[in-house]
């Protein structure tokens, strides 16, 4: 059996990789582009070039941004006593939908998996403490997933942090347990910062 054409092989060998992208969908989103005007394929390779090119994570909350420190860092009117710790840069945007939110960021890049060997070196966990011992936040809001990772992450966090005397908040009402904050919609994600408790 003759398999693909190498070029379109390559575009759908590169298209798997993305997570939640399985064989037959990345051939499907191979098909498109080649029998789509070329215009728009390029458009889409011209995008993911930008994309990569002009963002970097933001020095202070790891955000994505085009400079850094990013627009919320920067920000004065926002209320930077307030800090709430996410896993992934794009929990920030779900957050700030709901209007309820104030204060400054600080993404993890991820959760604490010891079957996937993610230790607390390979997040963003020291760069956290180093913010919080420099004072000035007078709540930490853990708002990672009430999944398994989420919640052992938020555990660790509380742990590591309870020595600097600032009150420290869990988000979880609201959020039936197991669920992924990335599939939450706005009025439970509202719910379950609005019902946030404190945890020391
Ligand atoms: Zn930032």
């Amino acid at each position: 059996m003759k398999d693909f054409t190498p070029p379109l092989l390559q575009l759908i060998e590169e298209l798997k990789k993305i997570p939640g992208i399985g064989r037959k969908t990345a051939q499907r989103i191979s098909f498109y582009l080649l029998r789509t005007e070329k215009a728009n394929a390029l458009a889409l390779a011209q995008a993911i070039i930008a994309a990569r090119e002009n963002t970097s994570h933001c020095t202070v909350c790891y955000n994505i941004t085009v400079a850094s420190p990013c627009e919320i860092c920067r920000d004065e009117a926002r209320d930077h006593r307030q800090l709430c710790v996410v896993e992934e840069p794009f929990n920030i945007y779900s957050f700030e939908k709901t209007g309820l939110f104030n204060g400054l960021y600080h993404v993890l890049l991820g959760n604490l998996s010891p079957i996937r060997g993610i230790g607390p070196d390979e997040l963003k966990i020291a760069a956290l403490e180093n913010r919080v011992a420099a004072g000035g936040f007078q709540e930490i809001i853990l708002a990672t997933s009430p999944t398994t990772e989420g919640s052992a992450t938020a555990h660790y966090l509380t742990e590591i942090l309870n020595k600097y005397k600032i009150k420290i908040t869990r988000i979880a009402l609201g959020l039936p347990v197991g669920a992924d904050l990335d599939y939450a919609d706005q009025v439970t994600i509202a719910k379950a910062f609005e019902g946030r408790i404190e945890v020391k």
